[in-house]
């Protein structure tokens, strides 16, 4: 369910940090896979809990600095959101039967950047920054030059092992729509998704990213549909819940699903009903 990137090079790099219950284990992977290397910065694409989690705990380990969004930056600095991720942690570690004391923490050494930046990992190797709000306020997409590998966090959404894609305008419709747009234009080779799989050969990619904007588009649709006859938002997603998340891949704790769908019906209200 969380495939790690580590990118590796004159410095070790790892994309996002998977949830806390899977900390050790990918410790221990860390450790087959560097020996005596260590990872030196982690980019976040974004602050939520399943790629955060583990953050803390590895940072201790290797020390290593974090880039994330300003608005991430500013997120991991807040004390009621580092609970709130621990707490939505400490849910996931009771369905995976781990009962260990680890607690997600405040992680230290986070740099905020934004929309053009680079980050340089050799002579041959960058990184650019995409801003994609949308998912959230604080996404940020990363691209590895030259190998045009696209890391988007979850701007694209979360694919299912059944290949269906699940939207996840959580914070906008509008500016998720535009950021997959953007997405779309990099013309990546490989898409690196935080979530089963990644997406290989460009014409896949794009394949993928149109399908990910008619999916989004098509529950737009819906959301506008149920808003007609109600708007008691905890109904709507409620029943959107039962319907379509029944076997959600990202196997988590109902509350965070919940949230999820009822951010998105609040999302379609105020950008498409409330105007009007
Ligand atoms: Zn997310």
């Amino acid at each position: 369910m969380f495939p790690l990137y580590v990118i590796r090079g004159e410095q070790n790099l790892l994309i996002d940090c998977s949830i806390l219950a899977k900390a050790n284990a990918i410790e221990e992977k860390l450790q087959e896979l560097l020996g005596k290397e260590k990872i030196d910065l982690v980019l976040l694409t974004h602050s939520h809990y399943d790629h955060t989690g583990a953050c803390s705990h590895l940072q201790k380990k290797y020390g290593f600095e974090i880039i994330a969004s300003k608005r991430t930056k500013e997120i991991l600095e807040n004390d009621n959101a580092i609970e709130f991720i621990d707490n939505l942690n400490q849910k996931f570690k009771a369905i995976l039967n781990d009962h260990s004391n680890s607690t997600f923490t405040k992680p230290a050494q986070v740099r905020g950047i934004g929309e053009n930046e680079t980050i340089k990992i050799s002579d041959s190797q960058l990184i650019e920054v995409f801003e994609t709000p949308g998912h959230t306020r604080c996404s940020l997409s990363f691209l590895l030059k030259p190998e045009n590998i696209l890391f988007p966090g979850d701007a694209a959404g979360v694919i299912e092992q059944s290949g269906k894609i699940k939207p996840l305008f959580l914070s906008s419709y509008t500016l998720y729509e535009q950021s997959l747009k953007k997405l779309i234009a990099i013309k990546a080779e490989i898409l690196a998704l935080p979530h089963n799989t990644a997406i290989k050969g460009e014409r896949k990619v794009q394949e993928f990213l149109q399908c990910a904007l008619r999916e989004a588009q098509k529950l737009k649709e819906e959301i506008l549909a149920a808003l007609q006859n109600t708007i008691d938002f905890a109904l709507i997603a409620e029943n959107i819940l039962i319907r379509e998340f029944t076997f959600p891949t990202i196997m988590g704790p109902r509350e965070a699903l919940l949230i999820n769908i009822t951010a998105m019906v609040k999302s379609i209200f105020h950008e498409f009903v409330k105007i009007q």
